[in-house]
């Protein structure tokens, strides 16, 4: 086992707000954190954009900056707590005059552009649910969540528009207004240029009483089977993001933060926007894909003091070296977390070698809406670790008996799944139209992860893997299922079958296996054209790399596809448990 990272309190250069873990745990409670936060005025609720946003001003913070965007081109725009206040408040007067309701779905294509956090805090003003989508999507996975979620509103640019929405239109018959950000596109039924009508709205706006457990997001995830699930999250998961940003993430008053996620993940939302800015930070937005060099000039010049990034953005940047990294300084750094797949121990090591900090991993998922597991500032690292649950959590590793019950694993070292013990304020509230969906994720008032993980001896908790078939590539949590449905569009597949398969870098890679109809010939030139489809209608981080043909896919006695049979076979691992196996591929 890699040797524990011992931590010495003289290290510290802000003291941790976690700075004792047992004896926070022991007198945490969530009714004390509400002091966290404000609530809206005269006893209005809780407003998750009132906590991120207006609040602010009333502590003192109104000159200072709130977001701090780096554009692409080398642009740099610097929003204050009272500027963003304001043109969020324009937003919401916006939705307001176009007759969007409290409740109604805003949803968000767009890449890291000031637009996208202003319509996302606006809209919550508004109260409307907001989805963000990833910009990389391809037309296929947006219009399914489009149209799965109800999209009244759609805020994009015209080229996203252009290429991926013009054409799925009449899917979206409940689509009423589309934003554009960026050139003017007049004509089009429907369409509005943001500066048009957002610049012109008035920057008062008073936030209406918000039940804290109305719905505030919709964020969509991939399960093995069926369309994506949408996560319903209402808006007191807000205390959560402020307790993991104080506790997980260690936010102090004067930090500059950078969270490197896009916000079309639930990261990029809770801790890229919502987390940092409830505890009154500033949030830097890198619009930039990953380049290393450019991260570390980011780091340097923006003088990034907690750093929040992704273990294969981690590897890329350790497989160029720690000597590119020495080539800056970083002074005023002091804190780095990791989350989303698996961080290997030499990555945790890594960051003490290059940075002279090391990387604290941490787990969560969409549906918790917030950091779970973490390892803190003040607490012993053991590489390869996610850390320990968060104040306000109970986590536990169980078992399934046969008989839809779960048991609970007492002893230390032994692998199950991992649960956690309900409710907490940031968990979800349902899966979108999918009731029973949802309460399949729950027994006996423990939520089921479908993580696979082993706690030790001293309570750390340790990555296994997954119960279920979805796949993690790059970050990016992927449903065989959706991939497995762009393959069967075409004409030439008549099975298609999608697994994960481990990589170095990414964490895994998607692989299809297809089946072809007859009169189709598995040749490179249909590999291709394969590959390109789905490419086309998925978008690059969701489509296939690789593609094999077989000439019938393994399958159940009830039809389903047998992907771990496909991915033992593949892998030239055991085939375990064959007993449902029906039909098989001809080998
Ligand atoms: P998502 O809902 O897209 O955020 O993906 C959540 C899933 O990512 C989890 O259920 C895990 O399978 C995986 N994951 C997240 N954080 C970690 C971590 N620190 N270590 C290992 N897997 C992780």
């Amino acid at each position: 086992m890699e040797s524990i990272i011992r931590k010495a309190p003289e290290s510290f250069r802000e003291k941790p707000h976690l700075d004792n873990y047992d004896a926070t745990i022991a007198r945490f409670s969530w009714a004390q954190a509400e002091q966290l936060l404000d609530g809206l005025p005269n006893g209005g609720g809780l407003n998750m954009a009132h906590e991120a946003v207006d609040r602010h001003l009333q502590h003192g913070r109104g000159d200072k900056v709130a977001i701090r965007w780096l554009g692409k081109g080398g642009g740099r725009r610097e929003l204050s707590y009272a500027e963003l206040a304001r043109e969020t408040n324009r937003f919401a007067n916006a939705l307001q005059g176009l007759g969007v309701l409290p409740g109604e779905r805003v949803f968000l294509l767009l890449g890291r552009l000031p637009e996208l956090y202003l319509a996302l805090l606006g809209a919550l003003k508004a109260r409307c649910v907001v989805s963000p989508l990833f910009s990389a999507f391809g037309p296929e996975p947006i219009a399914t969540r489009a149209e799965m979620g109800d999209a009244r509103v759609l805020v994009t640019t015209p080229e996203l528009y252009r290429r991926k929405i013009q054409g799925l239109r009449d899917r979206l018959p409940g689509l009423r207004h589309v934003i554009v950000v960026g050139e003017a596109m007049a004509g089009e039924d429907g369409v509005h240029d943001w500066s048009a009508l957002v610049a012109p709205a008035s920057a008062d706006y008073t936030i209406a009483p918000t039940d804290r457990e109305s719905t505030s997001l919709l964020h969509f995830t991939s399960g093995t089977t069926g369309r994506p699930k949408g996560a319903v999250h209402v808006h007191a998961a807000v205390l959560a993001h402020a307790v993991t940003g104080r506790y997980a993430l260690d936010l102090h008053e004067n930090d500059v933060f950078w969270c490197t996620a896009d916000p079309g993940w639930v990261t990029g939302t809770s801790y890229g926007i919502l987390a940092p800015l409830v505890c009154g930070v500033t949030n830097v937005v890198v619009e930039a894909e990953f380049d290393a060099q450019t991260w570390y000039e980011v780091l340097q010049r923006e003088r990034v003091s907690v750093w929040y990034t992704a273990p294969t953005a981690i590897r890329m940047m350790m497989k160029l070296g720690a000597e590119a990294v020495k080539a800056y300084r970083f002074p005023a750094l002091r804190f780095m977390a990791s989350v989303g797949e698996p961080l290997n121990p030499e990555a945790v090591v890594w960051g003490l070698e290059a940075f002279g900090l090391p990387f604290h991993d941490n787990w969560w998922q969409t549906e918790t809406g917030g950091i779970m597991v973490s390892n803190y500032a003040a607490m012993d690292i053991k590489p390869g670790s996610m850390g320990r649950p968060l104040p306000g959590i109970t986590a536990a590793v169980v078992s399934r008996n046969g008989g839809g019950g779960i048991e609970l694993v007492t002893q230390p070292d032994v692998d199950g799944e991992l649960a956690l013990q309900t409710p907490w304020p940031s968990m979800m509230r349902g899966y979108l139209n999918e009731d029973e969906r949802y309460r399949k994720c729950f027994v006996d008032g423990w939520y089921l992860t479908g993580d696979l993980v082993r706690r030790d001896g001293d309570g750390y908790y340790w990555f296994v893997g997954r119960a279920d078939d979805v796949i993690k590539s790059a970050g990016h949590l992927i449903g065989p299922f959706e991939v497995e449905s762009a393959l069967l569009e075409h004409p030439a597949v008549a099975e298609a079958g999608v697994i994960g398969l481990p990589d170095p870098m990414v964490g895994e890679v998607v692989k299809a296996f297809v089946a072809l109809k007859p009169g189709f010939q598995p040749d490179e030139a249909l590999r291709r054209e394969l590959l390109g489809h789905a490419r086309k209608r998925l978008g690059a981080a969701v489509a296939p790399k690789q593609i094999d043909f077989r000439n019938s896919l393994p399958r159940t006695r009830s039809g389903k596809i047998m992907r771990r049979l496909l991915k033992a076979r593949e892998l030239g691992l055991p085939e375990g448990d064959l007993s449902t196996l029906e039909s098989d591929e001809k080998k």
